[in-house]
């Protein structure tokens, strides 16, 4: 191609990315990563488990598109970068996070942000919410005397994170206990002052709900209550023992 078609093409290109009226799902998101290196794809960005609408009316559809297409697939593709960069071979992405105090503060953004998203999605479902099942139920009963009590707990973890962050409700030692971590950093990371296995997270960070809710973070996390899916939970619980 010369240089005066590869002109046009980019004007083209630029033109359709400018017009508003076009859906996002029509614009194919953009991986440099797939040229650009040549070492091992490591990591992969998954599927969301279900429609991009499904969470409405809690969580908006282009919300939850331009957060997992985007986002999401940001984190794999910078974790994939920087793993060909700094020669880490590891696979497994808790192995990573385990000892993530020994790598690039890059490799741990990008890491937590693989897993926090990975987990987040998995935490949600269309028609979810409600009273925990199963085993949730009783371990939420017996840490926290009632669901309610719980639930008051997880919402101040959740508004009390200065900036961008995440809350938590992790297991550990037969324990449930609550907390939150800045930016992608998780109970699984070293160099985490809150560990355990997570049982249930929240994405606090403004990309999770401007769209909708603008700066009312405690309005998004209200109706983030209704899209908790408790099988995911119960399974977490069942990982922790
Ligand atoms: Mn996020």
């Amino acid at each position: 191609m010369n240089k005066k078609t590869n002109r046009r093409k980019f004007i083209q290109q630029v033109g359709m990315a400018t017009l508003g009226t076009i859906a996002l799902s029509q614009i194919k998101p953009v991986s440099a990563f797939a040229n650009s290196l040549d070492g091992e794809v490591l990591f992969t960005l998954d599927a969301l488990p279900y429609e991009f609408k499904a969470l409405e009316p809690h969580i908006d559809a282009l919300t939850m598109e331009i957060h997992h297409d985007r986002h999401h697939r940001a984190y794999v593709d910078n974790l994939n970068k920087l793993c060909a960069k700094e020669g880490i071979q590891e696979k497994s992405i808790e192995v990573i996070l385990s000892k993530v105090g020994s790598y690039s503060a890059g490799v741990k953004n990008n890491a937590g942000g693989h897993y926090n998203h990975s987990l987040f999605w998995k935490m949600m479902k269309a028609n979810g919410g409600g009273l925990p099942t199963g085993a949730a139920n009783d371990a939420i009963n017996a840490s926290f005397g009632t669901f309610d009590q719980f639930k008051t707990k997880f919402i101040e973890a959740s508004k009390s994170r200065f900036g961008s962050g995440w809350a938590w409700l992790v297991a550990k030692d037969g324990k449930l206990n609550i907390g939150s971590t800045a930016n992608q950093e998780n109970p699984l990371m070293d160099i985490s002052e809150l560990k355990g296995t997570p049982v249930l997270c929240l994405d606090v960070w403004e990309h999770a709900y401007y769209l909708k809710y603008q700066n009312k973070r405690a309005d998004y996390i209200d109706a983030w209550f209704n899209t908790i899916n408790w099988d995911t939970v119960n399974a977490q619980l069942k990982l922790a023992k």
